[in-house]
């Protein structure tokens, strides 16, 4: 083990991602700093990469093609059907189902667990979670990079969040009888008293 002497040659911490600095700050130790310099690189080039070449499926499949998906320009795996997502692009897809904004509030990333697949953007393992507390496991990267749908998954999305503006305007329209039907009641009363 070396001292901590090697510490002072490292770069500063704004240039590590937000996992790569907490890591630091919890290891004095040189060899799991270096080991996770070397990580932070390794993660660097295959953003380069991801940048210059496109990004490969994370099912391993080789590279992801472009495809329009209801205008959305996407990345998909033409062997699994798999499709990539940047950070912005779940929210656009969300809308082709969705078009008001106030149906698509809420929490999207449910029951957070690790995937078991690498970022393609990356490199880093990625995070499963239920989408919107639905049994529709999703994969994001957990430096925002974006989302993986297997194949099928985002028809399930656009499914989904229909369903969920139909359950909004029921229980809205509910609401709205509910109220009607007291407001009568309040009126007869009104009247009776007279
Ligand atoms: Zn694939
Ligand atoms: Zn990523």
């Amino acid at each position: 083990m070396g001292g901590s002497d090697g510490r002072d040659d490292l770069p500063p911490k704004e240039r590590l991602g937000r996992d790569s600095a907490d890591l630091l700050e919890e290891s004095a130790d040189v060899e799991v700093v270096a080991a996770v310099l070397d990580l932070a690189v390794t993660r660097r080039l295959h953003r380069r990469r991801a940048t210059l070449l496109g990004m490969n499926c994370p099912r391993g499949h080789g590279p992801l093609a472009h495809e329009n998906l209801h205008g959305i320009e996407v990345d998909r795996c033409s062997t699994c059907h798999g499709v990539w997502l940047d950070t912005d692009e779940l929210g656009e897809l969300e809308a082709t189902g969705a078009p008001n904004e106030n149906d698509r509030r809420g929490m999207i990333e449910y029951s957070k667990r690790a995937s078991e697949m690498d970022c393609p953007k990356c490199s880093a393992r990625m995070v499963a979670f239920d989408y919107r507390a639905n049994s529709l496991e999703l994969d994001a990267c957990a430096e925002d990079h974006g989302y993986w749908l297997d194949g099928g998954e985002d028809g399930r999305v656009r499914e989904l969040i229909e369903q969920r503006v139909r359950d909004l305007y029921r229980a809205q329209t509910a609401e709205a009888s509910w109220g009607q039907f007291m407001d009568g009641l309040r009126g007869l009363t009104g009247k009776v008293k007279r």
